[in-house]
Parts: C-alpha cells; structure tokens; sequence
C-alpha cells in the first residue's frame, strides 16, 4: 500500500519541506500502522511560512471583519459536513474513543461558529471626554503575524480555539501542530482553504517543535505566540518572548483535584471522577488528578470507584463502546508507567491497576490500566507532578479546610471541583481554591467556548483562551482622541 504524504501549507500551496525529509505518523493503538509520512520541517520552511504570513497580513487585516467572518462561517460548515471523517482522524492519530473525538469535533464547531459572529462584534469603548468637542474612544487592529504551537491530546480542538480568533482579529498564522498528531492540523487548515481564506493567511508546518520552536518565537515578524503544552516548553518559549517584549500566552500543565465532602451527591461525584480521570485515556489538560475526600465516607467513596473504574471498556477507539483508547504514544505509556513505579516506590498504595495490558491485540498498542493510588501523601511526587495519564491519587481529609489545604497544595493551577449540597463550603471554596476554571457539582473536564479557558499559578501566562478574552489576546488596542470643534 502506497504511503500518503501530507504536506505543508506555505503561502496557499501544499509544499514539501525544503529538505525533504518526512517522518512517520503512528496510530497509537497500533503501533505498526503509519497513517501517513509528515513534513520534518526546518528553519528554513519556518522562515519562508512567516514571510508568506507577513505578505498576506495587510489586505487580510484590511478586510472588514464580518467578511473575515463570512470565510470562518463557512469554515464552520464545512466541518458540520465532515464531522465523522474529522472524527476518526482525531482517533486514529490520537487515540481516543471515536465518542470522545465526536466530542472534540463539536467542540471545534462551536469554536468556529461562536468565533465567526465575534466579526460583528469585536467591540471598542466609547466614553466622554473631559474636553469640551471631543470624542474619545477605543478600537481594535490585528496584533500582526502570530505563531500558534499545539499539543497532542486535543489535535483539531484546541488550533481552532487558537487560529478562529486570531484570524477574525485580522491576524495571520504560522501554525506548529504537535509531532505526533499533525493530521487534524492539516484537515482543519485544508477546510480554511477549502472555506476560501487567502493565501498566506494560515500557514501550517509540521515537525519537531525543537527544530523549529525558536525561529517561531523569536522570528522578528512574529508579534504573538500562543502555545498549549508542557510547562518546561512553555516557560522558556514565553521568557523568549518575552526578552522581545513579544505578546505571548501558555497554557501548560494541571494538577486538578476533586473534592468530594460527606453531604455531596455521592452517584454524581463518582461517575464524575471516572469520565474526569479515566475518560480520554487521562489526557485531557483538565482531566481529575487528584480525589479528595472527606474521612466520613472515604471508604465506601473508594470502594465504589474500583467498582465502576472496573466496567470501562478499553480498546481501539473505532471499536463501538470503547471507553478508554490506548496511551497516545509510547514516550506517553513510558511516562506513565514510570509515575506508577514511583508512586509505588514512595509508598502509596496502589488500589486499582497499575499495568500495562498486553496479550492479544492489545500488543499492537500502548495501553495502560485506569490506576487509583490511595494512601497518597502531598509531597510524593504523584501528588504534585503532572503524570498526563489515567492515574488518579486519593487523599483522606478530616474536614472542608484540610480539603482545600491539599487542593492548593500544588505548582498549577488549571481547574477544580467540589461536590457539595453546602452552599456556604460552596462559594467559601470559590473564593480559595488556586484555580483558573472551578466547577461545583461539576466534573473538572471542559469548559464553553464563549468563557474564558485558562489557568493560575504554573498551569498558565498571559491572557485567557476563549470567549472574549480571546479577541484580547489577538488583538492590540488603539485608544483615539478627536477633536471635533471645528
Ligand atoms: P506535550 O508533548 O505534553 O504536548 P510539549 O511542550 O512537549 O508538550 O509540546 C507541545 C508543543 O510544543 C508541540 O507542538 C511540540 O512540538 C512543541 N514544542 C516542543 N518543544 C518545543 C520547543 N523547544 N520550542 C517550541 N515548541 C516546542
């Protein structure tokens, strides 16, 4: 069978890189699967997509924008037909389970939609003046050429929470997709194109971030970066940024807790710390982490978790009824099951898991038993590092206020839950809890497009994703003064 190659999009053409070179995309639930060869691009390739970004920016930013709107709209509608199609990629490359990918695909659809009608919106400020004749007021330009670089765990979902705005702000795009999961980029980047945005406008090279990284920061035409991923990636690619004075915004790790207090919905607290923990094979950024719960009803809570953790179905994600896919890539699965050692290594007690499944078709792939460690203490390293991974730690608490105690207890701060009937702990947990994204009654997962997306602490930098916090990011505002009497 003939390989597929997928290219990059360079100033409206599908372009080889300029070396040549390619590598291989892996279908993580089997190994010896390639769904395709990737452009390996360079320096090189990174500098021409920003000079093709550079030269489409001014009639782009010129183009009013609801017309810019018009193409997102379309965009939008183009994805309502494909959705399936789109669907599978996302599973097939990621791994998650085709219910999750339709998942992903809506959330993209609602992310284009809601970013078209921002066109006719995109609101300034009028206000008086304390001059007589004048007229003070606000609007907005583009921020200019802006590099978007994207992780794997959501390949379709977070570029366009990404490229709808900047684009209807009237920027252009460099877009970096993760090495691994590069065919979501390019359908989402093919359906602009298909949706009729000009040449120039979204670029997309793949490959390494490593090779190309810093020439997509540091490029003297790049005036913005956005960047979801790893905090290490992300706290250097923003100090670059930053020596530059550049507009930059991370979205990095999470360490989300639950917090389940004796008087909660027992049944909804449950069913939310699975779908949070184990769904989307634990690789969601605001996947359940961490349990907390209060002493009362700490052992049947647990109990009744490793009841329900043992009916999720694990497979290929294609298959019908398929809970939990395999780990994304074998670096992942490696990673994961080095935290698992660890834990078990500093003394927690490893309560439900624990292994990698094998025999059968499971060989083919990179799966990993949902894991549930109890007896876990603040300061193991489970407790506080980013495992990315369908691995949850438990903590007993002895009240609200040792519950909150440990939720803080961490470097991120992504997003939280509590599960309570107590209004007062409550909204006192609202004002506490280190957390970009609270829930309460509420699994730790997802968030509306039209609200802000975003961390505290090392889970984020830089202005909030989404809703109009996302229009702040992509664009520069220009405050104006006229002076009207004559
Ligand atoms: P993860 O692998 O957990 O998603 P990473 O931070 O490693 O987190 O990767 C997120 C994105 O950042 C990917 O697109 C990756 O290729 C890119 N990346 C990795 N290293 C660098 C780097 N040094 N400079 C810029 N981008 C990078």
């Amino acid at each position: 069978m003939q390989t597929t190659q997928f290219q990059n999009f360079i100033g409206g053409r599908w372009v080889s890189s300029e070396s040549g070179n390619s590598y291989p995309v892996n279908n993580p639930a089997f190994k010896n699967v390639i769904l395709g060869t990737a452009q390996r691009s360079d320096i090189v390739d990174a500098k021409r997509a920003i000079e093709s970004a550079h030269q489409a920016l001014s009639r782009w930013a010129e183009t009013p924008a609801p017309q810019r709107g018009t193409i997102i709209y379309r965009a939008f509608e183009l994805l309502r037909a494909r959705k399936s199609e789109f669907a599978k990629t996302i599973t097939e490359e990621e791994g998650k389970s085709l219910s999750d990918a339709l998942g992903e695909v809506n959330r993209s659809m609602n992310i284009l939609e809601y970013a078209a009608g921002e066109g006719r919106r995109m609101f300034g400020q009028t206000t008086p003046s304390e001059l007589p004749n004048t007229l003070a007021y606000t609007t907005r330009r583009p921020l200019g050429v802006v590099s978007i670089i994207t992780p794997w765990n959501f390949p379709l979902a977070i570029p366009s929470w990404k490229i709808a705005p900047a684009l209807i702000c009237g920027n252009t795009v460099v877009f970096k997709p993760a090495t691994s999961t590069p065919l979501s980029g390019i359908n989402l980047v093919s359906l602009f194109e298909e949706a009729g945005l000009p040449p120039g406008v979204l670029n997309i090279i793949t490959g390494p971030g490593s090779a190309i990284g810093d020439t997509l920061v540091t490029h003297p035409m790049v005036k913005g970066v956005s960047f979801t991923g790893s905090t290490d990636t992300g706290s250097r690619l923003y100090s670059m940024g930053a020596r530059q004075l550049k507009k930059v915004q991370c979205e990095m790790g999470g360490k989300n807790a639950v917090i389940v207090l004796s008087d909660a919905d027992i049944e909804k607290a449950l069913t939310a710390v699975v779908e949070g923990a184990f769904g989307s094979t634990g690789q969601r950024c605001t996947a359940t982490s961490r349990l907390i719960i209060e002493d009362a009803i700490y052992d049947n809570f647990i109990s009744a978790l490793i009841d329900m953790t043992k009916k999720l179905r694990i497979g290929y994600g294609l298959l019908p009824g398929i809970d939990i896919g395999p780990a994304s890539s074998e670096e992942q699965l490696e990673q994961i099951l080095r935290y698992i050692e660890l834990g078990k290594v500093e003394g927690a007690t490893l309560a439900y898991g624990g292994n990698r499944i094998t025999g059968a078709e499971f060989d083919q792939g990179f799966y990993v038993e949902p894991t549930i460690f109890t007896d876990v203490e603040a300061n193991m390293s489970i407790a506080q590092e980013e495992i990315f991974g369908p691995v949850l730690t438990c903590f007993k608490v002895k009240d609200f206020a040792e519950a909150i105690s440990i939720c803080n207890n961490v470097q991120f701060g992504l997003s939280s839950s509590i599960y309570t009937r107590d209004l007062s702990k409550a909204f006192s947990y609202v004002n506490q809890v280190e957390a970009g994204m609270l829930h309460i009654n509420a699994p730790t997962l997802g968030g509306e497009v039209h609200l802000p997306f975003g961390g505290t602490k090392a889970s984020g930098v830089g202005t909030r994703e989404q809703g109009t916090e996302a229009i702040n990011f992509f664009s520069e505002i220009t405050t104006v003064y006229v002076d009207y009497a004559g």
